[in-house]
Order: structure tokens, then sequence, then C-alpha cells
């Protein structure tokens, strides 16, 4: 089932569901989502079979003891004239390194100092930080028996659609909108689900303030006024010293394609030793 509300008005509550924000706060180029993709929710490129926890552990697997977590970086600066990084984290230690790959937040990336030659694009894109204020509330379900996905004109609910199916009425499901500043009560949100499915109620549900969250300060990254521009033109790379992640992926930006085909560039290139890079 696919309910669009307003038609006349689709693309505001398609670019609430990406960005969460006002209009002219979102840079024109990435206004224009195609409708057969918006009609696909499914259009993603890449679905991780189990849950990301699977993609994290493979990750912690192959990585063993060398991972470090609760540590903040807090500076990645060159250890003198030496051939190396010394990186500082907030809980006091120092590690050093011949190559570095910083993967964070773009709304967290002007916390962390960094050498003077890090290319103008990357530190305008970090002291900016992005725009995106999506509220996202994951819920159990129950008394849904089909797929559905929700195109909403009002809020709470910019695009709501459901997940996954457990076959016995219950349905993992997930909406997205414009930040409230609060978040959703459970009247609030069993009202909102019962607008569109009268038979629901809502199990349980879990929201991610990720906006308050020192190691996110945002969403996923969604480009402010010629920020597209900058991200497009912006070399990934300072000699050694290599940037990553989701929110600077100029292909995908802001999704987990983005995340894997930036990190797998940056990784090869960190081994490999390569003295530049880009996109
Ligand atoms: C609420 C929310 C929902 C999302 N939903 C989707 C989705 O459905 N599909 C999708 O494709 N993408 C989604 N995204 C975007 C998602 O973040 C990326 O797809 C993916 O997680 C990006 O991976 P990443 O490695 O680039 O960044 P992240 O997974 O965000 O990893 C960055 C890491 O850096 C850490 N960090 C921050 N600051 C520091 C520091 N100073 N020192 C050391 N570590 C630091 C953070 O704690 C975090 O662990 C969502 C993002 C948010 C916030």
């Amino acid at each position: 089932m696919v309910i669009i509300e307003d038609l006349d008005r689709f693309e505001d509550p398609s670019i609430a569901y990406m960005g969460g924000t006002s209009l002219d706060r979102i840079d024109s180029a990435h206004l224009g989502m195609p409708f057969d993709a918006m009609c696909d929710p499914d259009h993603y490129r890449i679905t991780i079979e189990g849950t990301t926890l699977r993609l994290v552990d493979a990750l912690a697997g192959s990585l063993g003891d060398a991972i470090t977590t609760n540590c903040p970086v807090t500076a990645v600066v060159r250890d003198g004239d030496a051939d190396r990084y010394r990186v500082s984290t907030q809980t006091g230690e120092t590690f050093m390194a011949s190559s570095v790959v910083v993967a964070v937040p773009l709304n967290t990336l002007s916390r962390i100092e960094l050498p003077a030659s890090v290319p103008q694009a990357i530190v305008a894109l970090a002291a900016t930080g992005h725009v995106g204020r999506s509220r996202k509330t994951w819920m159990l379900l129950e008394n849904v028996h089909d797929h559905f996905r929700v195109f909403a004109a009002d809020p709470p609910f910019a695009y709501f659609r459901s997940e996954h199916d457990f076959g016995d009425g219950r349905m993992l499901a997930v909406a997205l909108g414009p930040d409230t500043g609060h978040p959703l009560g459970a009247e609030e949100l069993s009202a909102a689900v019962r607008k569109y499915l009268p038979e629901a109620s809502v199990a349980s549900s879990y929201e991610k303030d990720s906006l308050e969250d020192a190691h996110y300060r945002g969403t996923w990254f969604v480009p402010g006024p010629v920020q597209m521009a900058s991200l497009a033109t912006a070399p990934l790379a300072d000699d050694r010293l290599y940037f990553a992640g989701g929110d600077l992926a100029i292909e995908c930006f802001g999704t987990i394609e983005g995340a894997l085909l930036t990190g797998r560039r940056a990784g090869a290139a960190a081994a490999a030793g390569q003295r530049s890079g880009g996109h």
C-alpha cells in the first residue's frame, strides 16, 4: 500500500523527509529527487542482511584488539617535521600513525584540530556543518498485515514505512519527519500511526536524538546552499590524511553506500601509502 497524501505538495514532504528542515536552508541541487525513486523506497543499492550490527561485527572481527572505543579524537596533527601524524584523544592518549583516515560525521569534524594544509573545501564544510534535522522514529506495530508506504502531507510524519514483516501481525516500521524539538510522545505517535493505519497499535518505539548527541550533532548529510558544489570539488585527502564517511560521499551522500565507498577508497589509498586523492 502506498499513500501519497497530497500530490500537489508532494515535493514538500519528500524534502522534509530527506532534510527535516525548511526548503530555504537546503541546496537547490538537492531538491530534485526523482518521482520513481520516491515511489520506490527500496531503491537503495545495498541491503545488509540481518542488521547493520553484522557490518560492525565483521569490521571489529577483522581488526581484533586494535580497536579503542569511547575516546573521541581531539587532534590529528603533524609530528613536527616527521613523516607521521600524532592523533590525540579526549582521554589523553596519543597514537602515532603514518596514515590517518578521519571518518567522523561532518557536524563533528570542526571539533578536531587538523593540519593547516587540509583542503579549504573540507574546512569550509566542517565549519558550516550540514543542515539535516530529520527525526527518525522506529516502531514495533501490531495488527498490521501488509507492507505500506506513506508520504504524509503534514507533520509529525513526512515519510512512514514498514520495514520488516514478522508474519504474525507485527510489523517493524520507521517514520521520518521534521524536527519538533522533542521526542514524539506515546499518544502523539499512536495518533499519527492511526491516521494511516486505523487498526494498528504501537507496541514499542525508539527515537535517537542525533542532534543532541555530541558524536553526531545532526542527522545524515543534507547540503545547505552551495555545499553541493563544495562537496563535489573537495579533495578527500591531504597527503596521507584521508577523509571518508557517508557525509562526504558526493555519489551517494548521507547513506551507508557513501560510507562504504569512501571508506574503501580511503583504506586502499592509506594501505598503498598514496600521497594524494580525491573522490
Ligand atoms: C538518525 C540517523 C538515521 C540514519 N538512517 C540511515 C539509513 O536509514 N540509511 C542510510 O544509508 N544512512 C542512514 N543514516 C546515515 C548514516 O549515518 C550513514 O549511512 C552511516 O552510518 C555512515 O557511516 P559513517 O561511517 O560515515 O558514519 P557513522 O556511522 O556516523 O560513524 C561515525 C563515527 O564517528 C564517531 N565519532 C564522532 N566524533 C568523533 C571523534 N571526535 N573521534 C572519534 N570518533 C568520533 C561517531 O561516534 C561514530 O561512531 C542515518 C543517520 C542518522 C543520524
